[in-house]
């Protein structure tokens, strides 16, 4: 989760989205801040996303270590009859993995409520179902056999409260079970804001984990 302190009423506030702007407004006091410290959060830890991006790959050594060390706990802890599984260093190491998400710009977040849309593909309209999206694509649950693959370029139909957007994708991989991955090719401001409001709308603000 992302959050940053506001001087003026004192208050720490979450903030929903990955602002790529240096700027926020604080929703109590409407102050706008410039340049304020965001800081990528989960569960007890805290770290500035600049200072956290600077340093990717030493925190990325830090969670493969922290990963081992689970592992072998688990290990021994098996061996001596022991479920270590929810010991506290699988949380350290868990939420670190979720820090190292939250540096990403292009943070994907998981659908809460249904979500459907309909693309165009060879000749026909399709549903699909919105496992995640970010602000640079989705991931779709498709229902046909023959979904298309790789390389294809497909028009994806959301709705949303009588709003519609009709935005260009292209499938950047496909996976097992008729999984596929949409990124948008390009969005207008108009666009971009009607995904902002979906993912406001229709999903827990809470990153999606791993790698992808
Ligand atoms: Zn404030």
């Amino acid at each position: 989760m992302l959050k940053f302190e506001c001087k003026n009423c004192n208050k720490w506030h979450p903030l929903p989205f990955h602002v790529s702007s240096v700027e926020v407004r604080c929703p109590d006091c409407s102050q706008t801040i410039l340049g304020a410290d965001i800081y990528v959060t989960s569960g007890p830890l805290a770290i500035t996303k600049e200072a956290l991006q600077k340093n990717v790959h030493k925190y990325k050594r830090l969670v493969q270590n922290a990963e081992k060390e689970v592992e072998e706990l688990k290990k021994r802890g098996a061996a001596r009859g022991l479920d270590t599984t929810q010991d506290q260093g699988g949380a350290f190491a868990m939420h670190l993995r979720e820090l190292l998400c939250g540096a990403r710009d292009d943070t994907r977040y998981r659908v809460a409520e249904e979500m459907t849309l309909k693309y165009f593909f060879s000749g026909l309209n399709h549903v699909a179902k919105v496992v995640d999206i970010s602000l640079t694509g989705v991931c779709l649950q498709t229902q046909d056999a023959s979904s298309p693959k790789t390389g294809a370029t497909i028009p994806l139909r959301f709705v949303d409260a009588g709003a519609e957007a009709v935005i260009s994708g292209e499938v950047a991989w496909s996976g097992k079970a008729g999984l596929i991955g949409v990124r948008f090719t390009r969005l207008t401001k108009e666009q971009e804001d009607f995904i902002r409001e979906l993912i406001l709308k229709k999903c827990a603000l809470e990153t999606v984990s791993g790698a992808g």
